[in-house]
């Protein structure tokens, strides 16, 4: 059997590709989530860190918010305010808010007149005093001197430091004497912050950093600052600078937040840079690759898993179809045999049939032929006696008509003894037909054919026959019956003539015998045309003749083959090699008998 080809395969590393093809969109959404994630964490984490930063510049702030009003109760700073020039009142004023700021922790305080002169100060012993400078040009000096809470950011025009300026008028009664100034250090605020990735900024009303932890950033414009704006930075000195330049940041580098301080006008953002949540992000979409990668792996693995198992099966499956194929072969094969033998069986049944049919046939076919024998043998076996007994007494008639009574009473005595050779072969026929035989007994053979032979004297004279005998002189014992054997030989001499009449002279009839190995073989060989080819064969069947229906029966020689036998001889038809016919009668070799007058009964 021829395998079935395999199909070819497909390269593997191109599944597994299109499977990666197929798996990295889910890369997208992890991408996505994780963004989100991280991104939410940061947030969370970063609006912490605002509210807390927050609520530490607002404490800050509120710490000092109500200091100027309170302080502005102080007698001895009214003192000063009553009489500036005093200059004991204004050393002492010098000296209370000194140290009211060292207590307090605030920067700078100090006392204003209504003219926006400062008359006494807390650093009043430093080099940068405010002691004698004019602040009227700062817009919390005219908030306090409404009568409002002066607020004010700025980077100091002396001091160059930055800082919150709260601002309270001092009252004697209802009217305004004096401004009382506390300005609070935000400096300090910027290095809370520390150094880490997320950046501060807080912007003021203007948009203007004012606090940042990035030193670049300072006092630069987060947005367009308008002509009114401009022209109040110049007026009132906010910033070291009289133009802000303006802050471009890239919005997709940071993650901003933002909350606004109401009451300053400020808002405090915080940037965190994309960066950050970018290499969480990364970190994470490697795990998802190498997770990604080992799924691949695996489900190659698992591909390679199952062409193995695919492979088993088909080549199983391979293997069962051919042994389905080979059962299938080998049992058309058995059922081709069978069918065969069971036509065999059948013809065998047939010819069974056949022969059983065929041996009816023959049985009935034997019937018919010992039946035709018997009848036949009577006629043809009587027709010879009675021929001669009615030659005898036609002689006889003529014998008495010449008063020949002895040879007249010879003739009848002869048709006597021919009547009795009737009845015995009758007798035998009768005998033969009822398959009731006699023993073999010893008879003489040379007796028997010459009485053969004067049965037939007168036709074998009228055709002018040679007769050669050729016998021993001691008389030869064969195991036959008298009847039977003479009965053989009148019948094979009867042949011998017949065939002779086809024939011209010289006809010639030899007689011979001879002792061999127990047995007695007697032969009676002719000069006539001898046996065809088809005699030769059948002229032992029944009814095989080649002579006219009144000459021959075809009965002679099965007659003669079925005594033969019966008395355990043979006999054997054959061709003289010199032409003719040449007929062997072998018979059983006997001891010598007693008698030598017929003995078997005629009438048995
Ligand atoms: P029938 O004499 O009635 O024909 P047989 O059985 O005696 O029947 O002989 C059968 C045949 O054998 C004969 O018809 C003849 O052809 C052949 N036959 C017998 N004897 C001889 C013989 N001596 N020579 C030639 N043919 C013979």
């Amino acid at each position: 059997m021829i395998a079935k080809p395999t199909p070819p395969r497909r390269p593997r590393w191109r599944s597994l590709a299109l499977l990666a093809l197929c798996l990295t969109p889910l890369l997208w959404p992890l991408h996505h989530l994780a963004e989100r994630y991280y991104q939410d964490q940061l947030a969370s984490q970063n609006r912490q860190t605002l509210d807390l930063y927050v609520a530490n510049l607002l404490g800050t702030l509120h710490r000092y918010e109500t200091l100027p009003q309170i302080l502005g109760e102080m007698p001895a700073l009214r003192t000063v305010l009553a009489d500036p020039l005093k200059l004991e009142a204004v050393t002492n004023a010098n000296r209370l808010l000194k140290d009211i700021v060292q207590q307090t922790g605030a920067e700078v305080m100090y006392l204003m007149d209504v003219r926006g002169n400062t008359l006494a100060a807390s650093n009043w012993d430093k080099h940068d005093s405010f002691a004698g400078r004019n602040f009227a040009f700062r817009p919390y000096f005219n908030e306090a001197m409404d009568g409002r809470l002066g607020r004010f950011f700025g980077q100091g025009t002396t001091s160059a430091k930055r800082g919150y300026f709260f601002a309270a008028a001092v009252r004697d009664r209802e009217r305004i004497v004096g401004v009382l100034v506390v300005k609070v250090d935000l400096d300090h605020t910027e290095t809370l912050w520390g150094r880490t990735p997320e950046q501060l900024l807080l912007t003021d009303h203007n948009g203007v950093v004012i606090l940042t932890s990035r030193p670049d950033w300072r006092f630069r414009a987060t947005r367009a600052l308008t002509e009114a704006e401009r022209q109040a930075i110049i007026a009132i000195q906010p910033y070291p600078t009289q133009a802000p330049q303006p802050l471009a940041l890239n919005p997709n580098a940071w993650l901003t937040q933002t909350r606004d301080i109401k009451e300053t006008g400020w808002q405090v953002s915080i940037l965190a840079p994309r960066m950050l949540v970018d290499r969480s992000v990364q970190t994470v979409m490697a795990i998802g690759g190498a997770v990604l990668l080992v799924l691949m792996l695996l489900a190659g693995l698992v591909m390679q898993r199952r062409r193995h198992y695919i492979d088993r099966i088909d080549f199983e499956a391979r293997g069962r179809q051919e042994l389905e194929n080979r059962v299938a072969q080998r049992t058309a094969d058995l059922e081709g045999l069978n069918t065969r033998l069971k036509s065999a069986v059948l013809e065998r049944e047939n010819a069974q049939q056949e022969l059983v049919r065929a041996q009816d046939e023959l049985v009935q076919a034997g019937k018919l032929s010992v039946l035709g024998t018997m009848s036949a043998s009577i006629s043809h076996e009587l027709n010879q006696p009675l021929a001669a007994i009615r030659s005898y007494a036609e002689n006889a008639e003529i014998l008495l008509d010449h008063q020949r009574t002895e040879d007249a009473r010879g003739n009848l005595k002869l048709i006597g003894e021919l009547t009795g050779r009737m009845a015995s072969i009758i007798a035998h026929l009768r005998a033969f037909a009822r398959r009731d035989r006699h023993a073999p007994e010893s008879v003489a053979l040379q007796p028997a054919l010459d009485d053969a032979l004067a049965l037939l004297a007168k036709r074998r004279r009228a055709m002018a026959v040679e007769l050669t005998r050729d016998l021993p002189d001691a008389t030869l014992w064969v195991q036959a019956g008298e009847t039977r054997l003479r009965q053989v030989l009148g019948n094979l001499l009867a042949n011998a003539l017949d065939a002779l009449t086809e024939k011209a002279n010289p006809r010639r009839l030899w007689l011979s015998a001879e002792t061999r190995e127990g047995y007695v073989y007697l032969y009676i060989r002719d000069n006539g045309p001898g046996f065809s080819r088809q005699a030769l064969e059948h002229a032992k069947e029944p009814f095989f003749t080649t002579k006219t229906r009144t000459q021959g029966l075809g009965l002679g020689l099965a007659i003669c083959e079925s005594l033969m036998r019966a008395l355990g001889g043979e006999l054997l038809l054959a061709n003289h090699p010199e032409g003719g016919a040449l007929l062997t009668l072998q018979l059983r070799m006997a001891a010598p008998g007693a008698n030598l007058q017929p003995t078997e009964d005629p009438s048995a």
